[in-house]
């Protein structure tokens, strides 16, 4: 029978209410808190210098028999205490200043560790010192501080490197034996897993570099397992609810795809069937439609909503701005046009008049799409028949958001569709739970957009090349990092550049201004005067970033580029290159870190955003890339969502295996605990 963990830190030996509060600000409240509190590196301490070859320099270790103990007292509360060991090679000092107690800790002919760096000065006048070495007897059981890998922990003000090192330890000895071991055993057996107390000791005081890799690749196994668990949960939890069986409206499909203007890439058709198939299925849908910027994803989602209208549902279709929506809210009335069904737009820009219209004629289901933005799932807001819920730009939504639109109808069908592309062992664990489509392949005749990177002093030169481009009628964007001038920032303004452009180099020219500080009526004015070329150059700010799609427009210059994120550009990139025109990408950037010199180098490279994705999750890791937290992911502490690819595919099967196990819950309950404590944290 296993013992139990005591709850509170303040049961480990060495923790009494004052570092019970200290390591509380560390967040470590529970024994298994502090189990889990794992280093942030480690420092080799294994290897010890013979004393005549040390060097001032780099840290090292040294062990020896105390020769001498001498205390220095210089004047009133300044003494110096020395200690010589030797190790029969040469004799060195530890040196301390002001801790006369210490002089107690050593005795003649016992045997030390130090560890620490030589003192410069002391090398000068040929002797070794070190100053405040860390110490250690060494045949005092088994050495934590030094003469092995040594754990260096994050630390808070209170407490210090060796004392928390201590009460790891203290709570290793004492307490890991009594962890629940939740990898089944055929698990373990399996892949040779160690056991959890083990697992734990190898992370903190790895016995060598062979132990800690064992360990951290068995609690990266655990961790990862888990989160599988979780996702997988949530998807055999919606599959094995009733959902709506969609079906085939024959006719009404055809002809609105016979009425394009063009042929479904292959790589749509592919994406459409597995679409419609889930459609036609009564488990509800939850799939990700992954694709490229200029992809083709909106037409997919058009059919998608065709189908559910067709059935008498009532379509949602969200995005993440305004703008955004409104666009989608003009491309598919106007798709929709001819086939009778009636669409309305619901943004928080609405007033209160126009807002209860819609409201009503949603309820009264006077409607059958309603486009919009977050207002779509105010409380007060009832569907009649809600058949299927498309999410445009996934990533600016959390999870929550998804299941809370979700909730407004019953089982609806759910298609989340974003531009940035994952990595596949990414997708399975930020999106483990949505079934994935992927569009592959941008549709033809698109020539890739050139990308050039100018700086100030090219400006007379970029300007010449637009004025061309616009007397042969194509259109401009430019975009801006600010609204309205800074003191603080550095950069240019919309507002500026609108005077600017307008007031001189193109004078002759319509020059439009949108940024997110207009109403919504002024928004939409600007767009459609911009789509049907009314405008020649629209400066803007980063609010064109998504979705916007005016396929005359072939420039789009973007200033202070330096300041944006890659998957910012490569979005904003994407406002061009959508019709037939070659287009151009042009970014004007003085940059002064090594860092966004880096961005502008990947943008000018490759158009290709898969690429672009990884070149962006290496400059700036999973965790900022994602926002991990939001995708309802708990904070991995062991596993790292790019490097462990084997062990996440090792880890998805796995838990697919045991998931798919009729009563796993039953079978393995110290998993179901875990998965459902994960649960409740996210
Ligand atoms: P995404 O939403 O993936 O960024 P869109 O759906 O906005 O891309 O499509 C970009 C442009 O390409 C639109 O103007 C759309 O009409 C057009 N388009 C979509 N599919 C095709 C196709 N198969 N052939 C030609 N043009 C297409
Ligand atoms: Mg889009």
């Amino acid at each position: 029978m296993m013992k139990e963990l005591p709850k509170s830190v303040q049961f480990i030996k060495g923790v009494g209410p004052r570092y019970a509060g200290i390591l509380a600000k560390l967040n470590i409240e529970t024994v298994e808190d502090l189990l889990y509190y794992f280093p942030r590196d480690y420092q080799d301490r294994s290897h010890f210098t013979p004393i005549k070859y040390i060097r001032p320099g780099e840290e090292l270790t040294v062990r020896g028999e105390v020769l001498k103990v001498a205390e220095q007292r210089l004047r009133r509360g300044l003494s110096i205490l020395r200690v010589t060991i030797t190790d029969g090679t040469d004799v060195l000092n530890g040196v301390w200043f002001n801790q006369p107690y210490l002089k107690n800790k050593f005795k003649k002919g016992q045997a030390y560790i130090f560890n620490g760096k030589l003192n410069e000065k002391s090398w000068q006048f040929k002797k070794k010192e070190i100053n405040n070495p860390v110490f250690e007897e060494l045949d005092a059981g088994e050495n934590i501080h030094t003469g092995r890998v040594v754990p260096i922990y994050p630390l808070t003000s209170g407490i210090t490197q060796k004392r928390l090192r201590q009460i790891v330890y203290n709570a290793l000895n004492d307490y890991a034996c009594h962890l629940d071991d939740i990898l089944p055993g055929f698990l373990k057996e399996k892949y040779g897993f160690l056991d959890i107390a083990e697992s734990i000791r190898g992370l903190h005081f790895p016995d060598d570099r062979n132990h800690y890799i064992k360990a951290r690749s068995r609690l990266a196994f655990e961790e990862l397992l888990l989160l599988q668990l979780l996702v997988l949960k949530r998807k055999r939890g919606i599959s094995q609810e009733r959902g709506i069986k969609h079906r085939d409206p024959g006719r009404v499909l055809e002809d609105f795809l016979n009425s394009l203007a063009f042929e479904l890439t292959p790589a749509q058709k592919r994406v459409w069937s597995e679409i419609k198939n889930d459609l036609e299925r009564d488990i509800p849908m939850q799939r990700l439609l992954q694709g490229d910027v200029g992809s083709g994803k909106t037409i997919i989602a058009t059919l998608a909503l065709i189908e559910t209208m067709a059935n008498g549902f009532q379509g949602v279709f969200m995005a993440p701005t305004e703008i955004l929506a409104e666009q989608h809210y003009l491309k598919l009335s106007e798709l929709l046009g001819n086939l009778g069904f009636k669409v309305r737009l619901l943004v928080g820009g609405l007033n209160q008049g126009e807002r209860q219209e819609v409201e009503k004629e949603i309820k009264a289901n006077e409607v059958d799409l309603i486009i919009g933005t977050h207002a779509l799932f105010q409380e007060k807001i009832t569907y009649h028949r809600l058949g299927l819920v498309v999410i445009d730009e996934q990533h600016r939504f959390g999870v929550e958001q998804r299941f809370r639109l979700k909730n407004k109808g019953e089982n609806p069908d759910l298609l989340v569709m974003t531009a940035t592309p994952i990595p596949r062992t990414l997708a399975l664990t930020l999106y483990g739970d949505l079934d994935l489509s992927i569009i592959d392949q941008l549709p033809p005749g698109r020539s890739p957009v050139i990308t050039t990177w100018r700086n100030e002093e090219a400006r007379p030169g970029v300007y010449r090349f637009v004025k061309d481009k616009i007397k042969e009628g194509r259109q401009a964007y430019v975009v801006c990092p600010l609204i309205e001038p800074s003191d603080e920032l550095k950069a240019i303004s919309a507002l500026e550049m609108q005077d600017r452009l307008a007031g001189d180099i193109f004078k002759d020219f319509k020059i439009g201004l949108l940024h997110g500080k207009l109403t919504s009526e002024e928004k939409k004015a600007v767009m459609e005067e911009f789509r049907d070329g009314k405008i020649d150059i629209l400066v803007s700010t980063t609010v064109v970033e998504v979705g916007v799609d005016v396929p005359n427009a072939s420039i789009i210059i973007i200033e202070n580029a330096e300041r944006f994120g890659l998957a910012q550009l490569h979005q904003l990139r994407g406002r061009v290159g959508r019709g037939r025109h070659q287009s151009y990408c042009i970014l004007i950037a003085n940059p002064t870190t090594e860092e966004s010199r880096q961005r502008l180098k990947v943008m000018t490279a490759t158009g290709d955003g898969f690429q672009i994705a990884e070149e962006d999750l290496k400059i700036r890791g999973p965790g900022e890339f994602f926002g991990t937290r939001q995708h309802g992911i708990p904070d991995l502490k062991v596993a790292n969502i790019l490097k462990d690819q084997k062990l996440i595919n090792l880890s998805r099967k796995e838990a697919e295996a045991i998931i798919y196990e009729e009563n796993w819950e039953e079978k393995y309950p110290l998993l179901k605990k875990k998965v459902d404590e994960l649960e409740l944290k996210v």
